[in-house]
């Protein structure tokens, strides 16, 4: 495991767990039950924390799912490089 910001391996970890919250919107409510721990890992070089869990696109599309207004598209525009701009 290496910290994503600047890569040192200095990193330690405790677990925890998804919010309720999260699973329900992204794995679905019969998923609330299962085990969804994640370890936070926390970058003891530049204090970075962040999940070792990453969601797969498909789960993040679901997350984002409530958010695809006109102002949540604009957003994305803004911020991705790569999308054309209409
Ligand atoms: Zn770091």
């Amino acid at each position: 495991m290496e910290c994503l910001v600047c890569g040192s391996s200095k990193i330690s970890m405790r677990k925890t767990k998804i919010s309720d919250f999260l699973v329900e919107k992204v794995f679905g409510k019969e998923d609330l039950d299962k085990n969804h721990d994640v370890n936070l890992c926390h970058c003891e070089e530049c204090s970075f924390s962040f999940y070792d869990r990453r969601l797969t696109e498909e789960e993040s599309e679901r997350l984002y799912d409530g958010y695809r207004g006109t102002e949540y598209q604009k957003m994305r525009e803004n911020m991705t490089v790569g999308i054309p701009r209409k």
